[in-house]
C-alpha cells in the first residue's frame, strides 16, 4: 500500500472542496506543508496512515485519494457558470471544487449503467448556423421535437437526453449554478437549490446553450450567446412576441406562470426581441423594482426535482443489493452527505442503526 501514489488532483480537489487550506492538512497528516505542495504537484509520497487522517479532516472515504486520471479541467472550457460578479474568488474556487468531486460521484454512481433517454445532447457550431444562438436553440428544439410554447418541466427534458441534474446548497445566492460534460459525455447540470425555480429554468438553458454552443471556441460573448440561446429555447420569439404585445405591469403574474420565466425574464425577453420599445421596459423594470421584486419576486413557480440521480440510486440499493453505506462508498462520499446533496433528504434511518457497529457498542437501553 505505501507503493500506491495517490492521485494528486484528487488531493487538491477534497481539500479545495471543503475550503482548507494546504497547511490544515499538513497539520492533520502530521506533515510539513512543504510536502503537501509537493503532492499536490505529483512530486511527493504520501503513507497509507497519512492519507487516512487526510482522508478524515476532509471527510471522504480514503480510497477517493487514489482514484485515477484527471479530476480538473485546466483552463478547459468544459466548465461554465451562471454567477453575480460580486461573487469572490475564494468562494468560486470551492464550488468549482466541490462541482469536480459532483462530477467524480456521478461518474460513480453512473458506473455500468446505461441512461436511456428519448434524446440526446447535441455540440452545434454556431458558425453552421450564421452565428446565431437564436438558430441554434431553435435547431435544438426542433432535433428534439418540442412542440411551441412554454417547457413544462426543463428538469425533466434535460434528463430526457441524459444530461444529470444536481441541486445542493452553495452557501451562496451568489452563483446560480454551472455545468461541465462528465467524462462519460453526460453533462451535469450542478445547480443552487436555494434559487428560485424560474432563475434555476433561467440558469439551466443558458447552460444548456453553453453545453451545445461552445464545444468549441466561438467568435464573440459566450455569455451573450448562452442568453440569447435561453431566451429563445425558454420563449420563442414566434410565439412569445404575441404575448407580450403591449405589456403592462399587472399582465407579468399572469405570464409568468404560463412561461416559466421571472416576471424580470419576462421585460427582459420582451425587450431583447424588441417587441416593447426601450420606454416601455425602463417603466417596467422600474416598477418592478420599486416593489421590492429584485431581492424576491412572488408567485413562486412550481419545483422542478431532478429524477435520474434518485433512480439510480433506487436501482443500487433495490437491485443490486447496496446498502447505503456500501453506495455512498462506491461514489466516494460520507452516507450523510450523500444522502444530503443529492437526493435532498437524510440517510434511511436503518443506515444510522448500522455505523453504530462501526463504534465501541454503546450500551443500549
Ligand atoms: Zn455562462
Amino acid at each position: 500500500m505505501t507503493d500506491v501514489a495517490i492521485n494528486p488532483d484528487a488531493l487538491k480537489v477534497a481539500r479545495e472542496s471543503r475550503g482548507n487550506t494546504q497547511e490544515d492538512v499538513a497539520i492533520a497528516a502530521g506533515v510539513t506543508q512543504g510536502l503537501i505542495s509537493k503532492v499536490e504537484k505529483g512530486a511527493g509520497p504520501l503513507g497509507p496512515a497519512e492519507v487516512a487522517r487526510i482522508a478524515d479532516l476532509l471527510d471522504y472515504p480514503a480510497p477517493m485519494f487514489y482514484e485515477p486520471g484527471r479530476l480538473r479541467e485546466v483552463g478547459s472550457p468544459c466548465l461554465y457558470h451562471r454567477k453575480r460578479k460580486t461573487l469572490p474568488a475564494k468562494v468560486l474556487n470551492k464550488l468549482d471544487a466541490r462541482m469536480y468531486m459532483r462530477n467524480l460521484n456521478v461518474r460513480k454512481l453512473f458506473d455500468g449503467l446505461d441512461i436511456e433517454g428519448a434524446r440526446m445532447f447535441h455540440t452545434l457550431d454556431l458558425d453552421e448556423y450564421g452565428g446565431s444562438p437564436v438558430e441554434v436553440a431553435r435547431a435544438l428544439r426542433a432535433a428534439w421535437r418540442l412542440p411551441d410554447g412554454p417547457i413544462q418541466d426543463l428538469t425533466r427534458l434535460i434528463e430526457s437526453a441524459g444530461g444529470i441534474v444536481v441541486k445542493e446548497d452553495f452557501g451562496s445566492r451568489k452563483l446560480f449554478g454551472m455545468s461541465c460534460w462528465t467524462t462519460h459525455g453526460h453533462p451535469l447540470f450542478y445547480l443552487n437549490s436555494k434559487i428560485p425555480t424560474d432563475e434555476l429554468r433561467w440558469t439551466m438553458a443558458h447552460e444548456l446553450g453553453h453545453l451545445t454552443m461552445h464545444g468549441t471556441p466561438a467568435a464573440g460573448d459566450p455569455e451573450e450567446q448562452a442568453d440569447a440561446f435561453a431566451g429563445e429555447f425558454l420563449a420563442s420569439q414566434s410565439l412569445f412576441r404575441h404575448d407580450v404585445r403591449k405589456l403592462t405591469f399587472d399582465k407579468l403574474p399572469v405570464l409568468k406562470s404560463y412561461w416559466r420565466l421571472s416576471m424580470k425574464g419576462i421585460i427582459t425577453r420582451a425587450d431583447a426581441i424588441e417587441a416593447i420599445d426601450r420606454k416601455s421596459a425602463v417603466r417596467l423594470y422600474k416598477q418592478h423594482s420599486a416593489h421590492g421584486y429584485n431581492a424576491a419576486e412572488p408567485y413562486p413557480l412550481s419545483p422542478e426535482p431532478p429524477t435520474l440521480v434518485k433512480a439510480a440510486v433506487d436501482l443500487h440499493l433495490r437491485e443490486y443489493d447496496y446498502s447505503p453505506q456500501q453506495l455512498a462508498a462506491a461514489v466516494y462520499l460520507n452516507v450523510d452527505e450523500f444522502y444530503r446533496d443529492f437526493l435532498g433528504e437524510p440517510p434511511p434511518s436503518h443506515a444510522n442503526v448500522i455505523s453504530l457497529f462501526d463504534r465501541p457498542a454503546p450500551s443500549t437501553a
